[in-house]
């Protein structure tokens, strides 16, 4: 990315521009190592690359223009905040990424160092003034789902305008009500800031938008099912962290390509690794980008990933609304409805999420299951032990990971997952 063509605008969203040239200098030495090493890739991740290049630049300058003809951003940091009611005001929803620990001694002045490093890393972004997409929004809606989140919102509220909205923990007819005032009073802030009302009809287009967008991934994930996969899970996972950023329908078209080219590599018998290479699903906490270590680790040690059972991913794209509501309070139902079908481990029970586990197990084939948890993330590294116990039952190798955002363990990762591969090979041998 060429800095002095966006450096004007870098300053006037207030970056630090220093420490950003420094990160995005990073940034692009992990992507060259990590993605434009692999062999054959398929063409249409030209997309991806030209979008990495440009994640800073020209997608930024968008936002600005769209801002200056008055159109408002909204950035969250979750799966529960419905990016339907953003659109219906014509506004434009940005996932932020919380992927890199630049910023983490900034953050750690804020919070405790035993927080995960997702928030610390939306803290650092901010504290550090680094990530031009938080100093682009109008509005942070942030949702009371961990701890560690929900209270790290109320100071990030010091620094940034941010909006919270209450998502029970159990889905009971009574926190199923809950939810759906809880969506209403969103839709009600989200029309206070774009000054727009949201109506039947716009919420109906912003449904389809997104329901299109999902469809795309969910075709993206079929087509991982083949042996060889046509595509490696690294660039998956990245088309999964892009669709965060990116202008819903032009990602969708994109990837629409994609997919067409990867039909006929399926055909022609193109892997992006050699067949029967072993299948791996990942599951558990969010890969937010640039947060690409464990894809790497896995992949770099002869292994594929067809499958990821998290947010970036399908607990992400599984579920569609239903487009049958008419008026305004009908799409919300559906909407309200089915945000709250997520299977995230701050709920409790959570066994559709174990049901989920083993189901795509199957459908992708996978040799094994691999856990991966963030450090001091208690609801996923403690739902790992029921986890574990399901895929023991159903005689699925597991592998559990714990680790943060730092490069330190990589090698360490790597013997772990090494082990586990022979295991793997083990017992298809045996
Ligand atoms: S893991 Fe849960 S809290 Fe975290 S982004 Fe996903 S849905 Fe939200
Ligand atoms: S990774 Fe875990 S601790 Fe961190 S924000 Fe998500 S649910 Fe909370």
């Amino acid at each position: 990315m060429s800095n002095s063509k966006y450096e004007q605008m870098w300053k006037d969203l207030g970056l630090d521009i220093a420490a950003h040239d420094g990160l995005l200098d990073v940034l692009g030495g992990f992507y060259k190592d990590i993605y434009l090493s692999q062999k054959n890739r398929p063409k249409g991740t030209d997309y991806l690359d030209f979008v990495l290049s440009e994640i800073h630049g020209l997608r930024i300058q968008e936002l600005m223009e769209a801002k200056a003809q008055g159109r408002k951003v909204f950035g969250s940091f979750c799966l529960y905040v419905p990016e339907e009611l953003a659109l219906a005001v014509d506004g434009i929803s940005v996932g932020l990424c919380a992927g890199v620990d630049v910023g983490t001694k900034e953050a750690e002045k804020v919070l405790p160092r035993n927080t995960c490093a997702l928030i610390k890393s939306f803290f650092g972004f901010k504290l550090s003034a680094l990530c031009p997409y938080i100093e682009a929004c109008d509005l942070v809606i942030g949702e009371t789902t961990c701890d560690g989140k929900k209270k790290a919102y109320e100071i990030f509220n010091d620094y940034h305008p941010t909006f919270v909205i209450e998502l029970p923990q159990i889905k009971t007819p009574e926190a199923k009500k809950l939810w759906r005032s809880e969506i209403g009073r969103l839709a009600a802030k989200i029309e206070e800031v774009s000054g727009k009302e949201i109506t039947g009809e716009s919420l109906s287009k912003a449904v389809r938008t997104v329901n299109a967008k999902r469809k795309v991934l969910q075709r993206l994930s079929a087509l991982r099912k083949a042996n060889p996969p046509p595509i490696s899970g690294r660039d998956a996972l990245l088309i999964n962290q892009v669709q965060f950023y990116d202008d819903p329908v032009r990602f969708t078209e994109k990837i629409n390509t994609l997919c067409d080219e990867l039909e006929e590599r399926i055909e022609k018998d193109i892997g992006a690794v050699p067949a029967d290479a072993p299948r791996i699903l990942v599951s558990g906490c969010p890969m937010a980008a640039p947060n690409w270590k464990v894809y790497f680790v896995i992949e770099k040690s002869g292994a594929v990933v067809v499958g990821e059972e998290s947010c970036v991913g399908e607990r992400g794209t599984r579920n569609l609304v239903a487009e049958d509501g008419q008026t305004r309070e009908e799409i919300l139902d559906r909407i309200a409805e089915r945000y709250l079908n997520i299977d995230c481990a701050c709920f409790t029970p959570n066994d559709e999420r174990l049901d989920h586990i083993v189901e795509m197990s199957r459908k992708y084939k996978v040799d094994g299951v691999i856990h991966y948890a963030l450090q001091f993330c208690a609801p996923y590294t403690i739902e790992a032990y029921k986890v574990e116990k399901t895929l023991e039952r159903e005689n699925i190798p597991f592998l559990r990971l714990e680790t943060d955002y730092s490069m330190e363990d990589a090698s360490q990762l790597e013997t772990r997952v090494q082990a586990f591969l022979e295991i793997l090979e083990q017992k298809r041998c045996g």
